[in-house]
């Protein structure tokens, strides 16, 4: 079972410790675009992100905060400078383990953390943006895609009713807390059929910026075709 993690291509810096604690994908959102194995039969299907890992991050239950533990310090490095919290799915279904892997990481290592989300922590628990800030979350990276609701639940398709305004108030409370948000969009996503079209990036600047993200802090995530 893999644990942690780190990119095996050039492009991505070595010195991140990636850490997976999500069971079987799972996920409150089935984004269009979207190339985690989201039934049994794709879950040992090669796709995007586990190839670019070089690992399956498949886990049939989320591991223990103590063999999280475990893992970490087995595979931190000396020059490791960040340790994020991301996997194939949504990490902040486990709210209360990764406030509890936060707090153990940056009691113990100097380091920075940062958790790409769906930013829909807020339809299961109540005040997150605070309780990450406590924990000493430095980075969060939201998924937003959207500019309106209407877009929102036909890109994303949330499982929470709402999942639109929860959305945005979460990054304005990561914002307020001083967590550094940034805010990302996939572009160039075309589905003639369910009339979808990605590509306005000075749309969803423009958006960001509107909820108080800076434009340097907004990611234009390109849209690659499933493997
Ligand atoms: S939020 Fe992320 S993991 Fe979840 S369905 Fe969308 S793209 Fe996939």
């Amino acid at each position: 079972m893999t644990i942690t993690y780190r990119f095996s291509t050039p492009i991505y810096p070595s010195n991140i410790l990636y850490v997976n604690i999500i069971p079987n994908y799972t996920c409150i959102n089935n984004c269009v675009f979207c190339s985690r194995p989201r039934t049994k039969k794709d879950f040992h299907k090669p796709n995007i992100y586990e190839t670019k890992a070089g690992t399956s991050l498949y886990l049939k239950k989320s591991p223990t905060l103590k063999e999280i533990i475990t893992e970490i310090n087995y595979n931190i490095d000396k020059n490791d400078k960040e340790l994020a919290i991301i996997g194939l799915g949504e990490p902040l279904i486990h709210l209360p383990k990764v406030i509890q892997i936060l707090k153990y990481v940056k009691k113990n290592y100097k380091i920075k953390t940062r958790i790409d989300t769906n930013g829909l922590v807020d339809c299961i628990y109540n005040n997150s943006a605070k309780k990450l800030k406590n924990a000493r979350l430095d980075e969060i990276r939201i998924s937003l895609n959207a500019t309106n609701e209407k877009d929102y639940l036909k890109l994303c398709r949330p499982k929470y009713k709402d999942a639109w305004p929860k959305l945005l108030k979460f990054i304005k409370d990561c914002k307020n807390e001083e967590i550094n948000t940034f805010v990302s969009f996939v572009v160039d996503y075309k589905n003639k059929k369910m009339k979808i079209d990605t590509s306005n990036k000075e749309d969803f600047v423009r958006f960001a910026k509107s909820l108080g993200i800076k434009k340097e802090k907004v990611i234009l995530r390109k849209y690659l075709k499933p493997i």
